[in-house]
């Protein structure tokens, strides 16, 4: 069996559900100390239309511009007169997800300025966007310390500026975080929620939606979300070896029937989980039991 990428996923969830309105041309906002976002369209998973790019540093710059992830050239514009007079320093990815990294080459090049990843980030982006230099867990570059949080993606980066977090794709503001088992990892993506949620009261900074004020709020609905989640899908395995379609009626009930294809990933990501802990069965012909 192909693996489908997250961009692929994302397309078809999109042709499935109807497009949002375009709206108004994004506008700079300041969100936290020494941190501002502009939203900008780009092809994600719906509902969200938009990722946020963060700019990090002081009113006159320079600011190091994290995930500018639109690769569409009326979007770029935007962040270009907003850089020109706010001058970047540096990009800094999240990870390495289409919707994250989709203007980033095109954004070094205008303004020489450096890109830097997590390096299982670099080796994803190897050939599409060339990361200049790697970040390691507790590194600060341009005032934001890397927090390693894989599991959505092998590679993710949230980014601590004081009180304030850049989660990337750990929450969503807006829609959900998709867990895809051909590159994303459930037991390594809850241990990374617990790792934000043992650090300081935050307020964390999605890359889609609004800032969520109370972070560790967040981090516990998102642990509690998921674990409900498992015990749904523990719940939906039997003797009798069955299908991820014929579990995915049961463990996600209450997700609307067009998001199926995509809840199956899900399902598959929270059955790889079970799997390792001997509490479900990979029968090898596409079906699984307990
Ligand atoms: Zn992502």
């Amino acid at each position: 069996m192909s693996e489908p990428s997250v961009e692929i996923l994302y397309e078809q969830v999109r042709a499935l559900v109807p497009a949002q309105p375009a709206g108004p041309p994004a506008e700079l906002v300041s969100v936290a100390p020494g941190i501002r976002v502009l939203a900008l369209r780009t092809p994600t998973l719906p509902p969200a239309a938009h990722t946020n790019v963060y700019l990090v540093g002081p009113d006159a710059g320079p600011v190091a511009v994290i995930d500018p992830g639109s690769p569409y050239p009326e979007e770029q514009a935007i962040l270009d007169q907003v850089l020109a007079r706010v001058p970047p320093s540096a990009i800094l990815l999240t990870h390495h997800h289409g919707d994250h990294v989709g203007g980033a080459a095109a954004l070094a090049q205008r303004w020489s300025v450096p890109i830097a990843a997590h390096p299982a980030t670099a080796r994803r982006l190897a050939g599409r966007v060339q990361v200049t230099q790697s970040v390691a867990d507790g590194e600060t570059v341009s005032g934001a310390t890397a927090i390693f949080t894989p599991g959505h993606a092998e590679g993710h980066l949230c980014f601590a500026i004081g009180d304030a977090t850049i989660a990337g794709d750990m929450v969503a503001g807006i829609g959900t975080i998709l867990i895809d088992p051909s590159e994303g990892d459930m037991a390594v993506y809850l241990s990374s929620l617990e790792r934000l949620l043992a650090r300081p009261p935050m307020t964390l900074l999605p890359a889609h939606g609004p800032a969520i004020r109370d972070g560790h709020a967040k981090l516990r609905e998102y642990l509690a979300h998921r674990r409900m989640r498992e015990s749904m899908v523990a719940a939906a395995l039997g003797a009798t070896p069955r299908t991820l379609r014929e579990m995915v009626v049961e463990a996600y009930r209450d997700t609307p029937r067009a998001l199926w294809p995509l809840a199956e990933r899900s399902l598959l990501a929270h059955l790889v989980k079970l799997g390792r802990e001997q509490r479900a069965t990979d029968r090898g012909d596409g079906r699984w039991s307990a």
